[in-house]
């Protein structure tokens, strides 16, 4: 198991930044020790990236293609490892891990070796006359990459394989409590032939993101995480001028129509609320339902909930995980505690299974109005409020009655309902009549308060490269 940072093709412990541990969320063990990497570890890897841009940057095309295009069949062979050591340090069951985490991150290189051939610039009819004018699309540089814990490959993915495609060169940051699977992928990119700098890995906290987001050296920022720490980062990033594309914080309305069938939309929307345990940003958090049917709904998506095995990623029938962290626990609990108090109903869950680890039992809350708490913050656990609704109109009002715009639901059968809501709602990706689901070439990303920019598709190609104009005269 990897625990060194990675600068400049060599594994190192860093400058002597202090030590942290990670742990393994289904029992609290340590698992490892790693190096908080210093303000001049961070230097040298931003240094080793400045150096390696150049040669990367030049690379014929078809040759990143080939070498993204095997970086996926290498990751695909140690599929298996890579997700038991997402689940590990984690804490994600096996059908997240092997199921999504690992496919999703093959896909984001398949995908980015597709376009790594097919980045162009056009030529233009000026009405100047006696010139010929054509864009060129370039990398921007040295990219830093900063991920959270919830989903720490493919987040990583995301950014990495368009940030590789276009020919920028990285260092990325882990997240502090969930940095091995990104040593271990680093090392596949080396035997993959990743030339030495193109890829800096350096560990740690919050000190060592904002090393990274204050380096000089580094052209753009594209960070995951929380909208409190987005906020510092585009402040920060405006300042120096660097670029940045942020993917935040999410409080995802599911909207369940007055037709909806609720027999059949229960399933998916207790998945979408609880897959990876709720620590998803696009989670569904907020369930609308018309008033005559919400105690039906409510008993029923309990009766889904309570049902789910909650266990380690080592019991092979186990839905829901554990929570990260012990404090990310007892913050999901005082959220519990803050709606009982605010009048909500915990209809089921919210408890401590037995034995050790960081689990809590999902929990329903019922009663759940628009002005509390648990309805408005993002709580980034196992917790489905559900808020009853007395006048269709008043639907897309509430759900836009929120600082957040990542995701949406909408679960109608009546075509013009469903497309009327969808247009109106306030969210970056909106999934009419299914869970939640991902794509490479689906853009990613959100309104308001939960970001800046888009993630996939073509605008991962466009996030990681500028457009030069280019003007000669003919005559
Ligand atoms: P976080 O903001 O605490 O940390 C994210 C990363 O930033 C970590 O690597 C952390 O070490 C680093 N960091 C912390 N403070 C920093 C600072 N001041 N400067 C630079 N780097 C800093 O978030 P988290 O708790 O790890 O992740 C959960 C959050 O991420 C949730 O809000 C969730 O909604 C969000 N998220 C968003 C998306 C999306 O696609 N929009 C996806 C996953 C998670």
């Amino acid at each position: 198991m990897r625990t060194e940072m990675l600068i400049g093709g060599k594994w190192t412990a860093g400058s002597g930044g202090p030590s942290f541990v990670t742990r393994n969320p289904a029992t609290g063990e340590v698992i490892a020790e790693l190096s908080e990497a210093t303000a001049a570890d961070v230097d040298a890897a931003v240094t080793a990236a400045a150096a390696a841009f150049e040669p990367w940057a030049a690379m014929l095309p078809a040759a990143r293609a080939t070498l993204l295009w095997r970086i996926a069949d290498l990751i695909e062979q140690q599929g298996e490892e890579l997700a038991a050591l997402e689940s590990l340090d984690q804490g994600q069951t096996l059908p997240v891990s092997g199921g999504f985490s690992i496919p999703n991150l093959v896909e984001h290189f398949r995908y980015y070796a597709g376009w790594a051939t097919k980045i162009t610039g056009s030529t233009v009819a000026l009405s100047v006359p006696n010139v010929d004018y054509r864009t060129r699309r370039e990398p921007l540089g040295v990219c830093g990459l900063i991920v959270p814990w919830n989903f720490p490959l493919p987040i990583l993915g995301w950014k990495l394989a368009p940030a590789l495609a276009t020919g920028n060169t990285v260092v990325i940051k882990p997240a502090e409590q969930t940095s091995l699977s990104t040593l271990r992928l680093a090392e596949l990119l080396e035997e993959a032939g990743v030339p030495a700098g193109v890829v800096n890995v350096v560990t740690g906290g919050p000190d060592t993101g904002k090393a990274l987001v204050a380096h000089p050296g580094v052209a753009k920022i594209s960070f995951t995480g929380s909208t409190a720490v987005g906020r510092e980062i585009a402040a920060d990033a405006g300042r120096a001028l660097k670029k940045v594309s942020l993917e935040l914080g999410g409080k995802a309305p599911s909207i369940i129509a007055a037709d909806a069938d609720i027999d059949a939309v229960i399933e998916p929307n207790a998945l979408g609320g609880l897959l990876n345990t709720g620590q998803i940003c696009a989670a569904f958090t907020r369930f609308y339902v018309d008033r005559k049917r919400v105690d039906e709904f409510t008993a029923k998506l309990a009766g889904v909930a309570s049902h789910l095995p909650v266990g380690p990623a080592t019991d092979p029938n186990a839905l829901i995980g554990p929570l990260v962290s012990e404090e990310h626990r007892a913050s999901v609990e005082r959220y519990l505690e803050t709606g009982t108090a605010e009048g909500a109903r915990l209809v089921t869950g919210g408890g401590r299974p037995e034995g050790g680890g960081y689990f809590l039992e999902p929990a329903v809350l019922g009663g759940v109005t628009q002005d509390m708490r648990v309805a408005r913050e993002e709580i980034f656990g196992p917790v489905l409020s559900v808020l009853a609704y007395d006048d269709p109109e008043e639907l897309a009002p509430l759900a836009n009655d929120s600082e957040y715009g990542l995701a949406a639901a909408i679960w109608s059968r009546d075509i013009g309902t469903a497309t009327r809501l969808a247009n109106e709602v306030k969210a970056g990706t909106v999934w009419i009549n299914m869970a939640p689901a991902q794509d490479a070439a689906a853009a990613w990303g959100g309104m308001k308060s939960s970001g800046l920019g888009r993630e996939m598709g073509w605008a991962g190609i466009d996030a990681y490269t500028q457009v030069k104009s280019i003007w000669t005269a003919l005559a």
